[in-house]
């Protein structure tokens, strides 16, 4: 299982700041990847980032809201297709 960020991210970073994994990447560039993604396979699920967003945009996968679904698929990808941990280099 992982976190899961979703759409309504408004790219503050205040979940990085407290990730004890350091799995939350910003999504770049900016005009393909909107917002901000979690590595579902480095997350650890603690929930520490949850509190963090300003505007509830992290979830534990299995309680996206259906409205939002399409993240979940959205934030694997940016890991397994790319650009992943090099958004962080550019
Ligand atoms: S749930 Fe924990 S490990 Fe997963 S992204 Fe949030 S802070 Fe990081
Ligand atoms: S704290 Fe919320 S709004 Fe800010 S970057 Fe993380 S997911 Fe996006």
């Amino acid at each position: 299982m992982t976190h899961v960020i979703v759409d309504t991210c408004i790219r503050d970073g205040a979940c990085v700041e407290v990730c004890p994994v350091e799995c939350i990447v910003a999504g770049k560039p900016e005009d393909q990847w909107p917002w901000f993604y979690i590595d579902p396979d480095t997350c650890i699920d603690c929930g520490a980032c949850v509190p963090e967003c300003p505007v509830e945009a992290i979830f534990p996968e299995e309680d996206v809201a259906e409205e939002f679904n399409a993240a979940i698929a959205i934030n694997k990808a940016f890991f397994a297709e790319g650009p992943g941990y090099k958004a962080n280099e550019t």
